[in-house]
């Protein structure tokens, strides 16, 4: 006959198999363990074996959403050099990170400057540290969205298209300048825009300045509209601050002992590193 605390141990991972909670059924023996050994209370066994399932399942979301999130790899914080960029600092980006200011009312953030000069690597950093932090988001190419968006027009399901973008916090769309109305008819962005207005954020790179966005929509009344929107509850940045590749790569010709910038970057901590920290920030899309 089989002992009774191997009984209930077989019981215990069926009933935690049935309730789906796999961390609690990885790590409750062990805890159970100590416990005996040290004589917890029931109450500190259970506040144990509860708080262990909590800090795993929101780790897990956190790694869910980092692969949701379609973010291109290694832009960190950390590997982000602030002194090449003086209009933007350390202390905003944290701030922008917390995310409940703005992502809560629906407010946008808006990168301008010319080519390389970091604009897609501090969205993208920044979109790693909301996520860590619980929030939701998505990073596409403004082409691919609009793509995407144009065919479910065609198939008269735009609307269901926009409204599942809801889930996400924040929308990271990159080169918003890229998307023409010369290669396909993007009031389909237009209507996005209009859709999210004070609900649901969104962050722009660009490399044109607004009076050039003209070029984005099919008339002018409809760039005005555009435009008016997502500055109505916006931060903008203006980073023109020349190429950051050519930067480095003056630096190396004219120190070649300098070291690689590819090698400098990757020191940063990697987007996996979420932490207890993002339970405790509220997730309102959860
Ligand atoms: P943009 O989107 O403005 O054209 P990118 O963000 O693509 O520029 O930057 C070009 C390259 O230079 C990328 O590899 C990026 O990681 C790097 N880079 C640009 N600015 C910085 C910076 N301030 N610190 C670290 N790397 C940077
Ligand atoms: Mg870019």
């Amino acid at each position: 006959m089989r002992a009774p605390d191997t009984v209930d141990a077989a019981r215990v991972a069926l009933l935690l198999n049935e309730l789906r909670l796999p961390a609690l059924k990885r790590s409750w023996a062990e805890l159970a363990a100590q416990s005996d050994k040290e004589g917890w209370p029931a109450a500190r066994f259970l506040a144990a074996i509860v708080e262990y399932e909590v800090v795993d399942r929101g780790r897990r979301r956190v790694e869910r959403n980092l692969s949701d999130a379609h973010l291109p790899p290694g832009k960190t914080i950390d590997t982000f050099e602030f002194d090449a960029v003086p209009r933007v600092s350390r202390a905003q980006i944290a701030a922008l990170a917390a995310g409940d200011v703005w992502l809560e009312k629906g407010a946008n953030l808006l990168m301008f400057g010319g080519p390389g000069g970091g604009k897609t690597h501090l969205a993208a950093a920044l979109g790693v540290a909301l996520v860590e932090n619980g929030w939701r988001v998505l990073f596409t190419r403004t082409t691919d969205l609009v793509q995407k968006l144009q065919s479910a027009r065609r198939e008269l399901a735009l609307e269901s298209a926009i409204n599942k973008l809801d889930k996400y916090d924040l929308l990271i769309l990159d080169d918003i300048t890229y998307a023409s109305k010369d290669q396909a008819e993007t009031s389909v962005l237009f209507e996005l825009i209009s859709a999210r207005y004070e609900r649901r954020s969104l962050l722009i790179t660009a490399n044109l300045p607004f009076a050039e966005w003209d070029k984005i929509f099919p008339d002018r009344v409809m760039t005005i509209a555009a435009v008016d929107r997502l500055v109505h509850h916006a931060t903008i940045f203006e980073m023109n601050v020349g190429s950051y590749r050519q930067k480095i790569a003056l630096e190396r010709s004219r120190d070649p002992t300098a070291p690689e910038p590819e090698i400098k970057r990757s020191r940063g901590r990697p987007a996996r590193s979420a932490t207890i920290k993002s339970l405790a920030v509220k997730t309102p899309a959860d």
